[in-house]
């Protein structure tokens, strides 16, 4: 792989593990955008850069993606909560041959998770005495809720499962009783990297599946790794599962 010149785009608790990822594989940084003016003072940068990297906030994601797209800059985006810009920015990615990877969670681990799950789902979707709910653990500084993996956890489970029709967040666990649709419970507690947990509940039994994350490091090698394959001549609106084949 030939050494990226790389922007990140957020410079926060991933930005800084990315940066640590990306030069440990022999790529540079070029850029470092962490609030709206850096776009005017790293001008120069910007033009140097091969792709963008951005673990952002919610709310800078979707208009950084399109100033990436002005520039005809590939972007791989991590930042999660922003996705009801997504059919918007996939269309012009499409229209104009832009490149873009986007994943709410970069982990190879999640996406064996999320398959797993999928799995379970289905063997569980004739068995109505068990009731699905999941539970998604995570930082303070957490802005969105429920977690991005969450929701996708949360609609891969109701796919496989005649008897919901989607999910809905859970302020109180004691309210989980709903027939129709899966409660999502969202925690947030010290530092706690993130877990997910898919639980089937009945009388007699209860079975898990829990993902956990003990570090951020398995998050920016999976960005890391996208903007390498999105940097192979890749145009279109990419995830995971294009990148891992699963
Ligand atoms: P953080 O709060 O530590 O960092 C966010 C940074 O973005 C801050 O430094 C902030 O100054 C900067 N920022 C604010 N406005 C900006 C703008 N207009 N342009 C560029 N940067 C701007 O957060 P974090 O823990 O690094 O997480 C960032 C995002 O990534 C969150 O949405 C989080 O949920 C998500 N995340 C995704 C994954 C994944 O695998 N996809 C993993 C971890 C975190």
């Amino acid at each position: 792989m030939h050494p990226l010149p790389i922007a990140l785009l957020g410079y926060g608790r991933m930005g800084k593990e990315i940066e640590k990822t990306a030069l440990a594989r022999g790529h540079r940084i070029v850029a470092k955008i962490d609030r709206e003016p850096d776009w005017e003072n790293q001008t120069q940068g910007l033009k140097e850069a091969g792709v963008a990297i951005d673990f952002s906030t919610p709310a800078a994601a979707a208009s950084n993606i399109a100033r990436c797209f002005d520039i005809h800059l590939p972007v791989v985006v991590g930042t999660t909560g922003w996705l009801e810009s997504l059919p918007a920015l996939q269309e012009r990615c499409l229209h104009e041959r832009q490149a873009l990877f986007h994943a709410a969670n970069f982990s190879i681990g999640v996406h064996i998770f999320l398959s797993t799950a999928r799995f379970l789902s289905q063997k569980m979707n004739p068995l109505p005495d068990y009731a699905a709910r999941i539970e998604e653990t995570h930082h303070i500084h957490k802005l969105d809720k429920p977690s991005g993996t969450a929701i996708r956890l949360a609609e891969t489970a109701a796919s496989q499962m005649t008897r919901y029709r989607g999910w809905r967040l859970s302020e109180n666990p004691s309210q989980t009783a709903c027939q129709e649709v899966i409660p999502v419970e969202c925690r947030r507690i010290g530092e706690t990297v993130g877990t997910h947990r898919l639980f089937f509940e009945s009388e007699t039994d209860s079975i898990e599946l829990t993902h956990t994350a003990h570090s951020r490091r398995g998050f920016a090698m999976g960005a890391v790794l996208a903007a390498e394959w999105l940097c192979e001549g890749r145009t279109g609106c990419f995830g995971m599962e294009d990148m891992l084949g699963i």
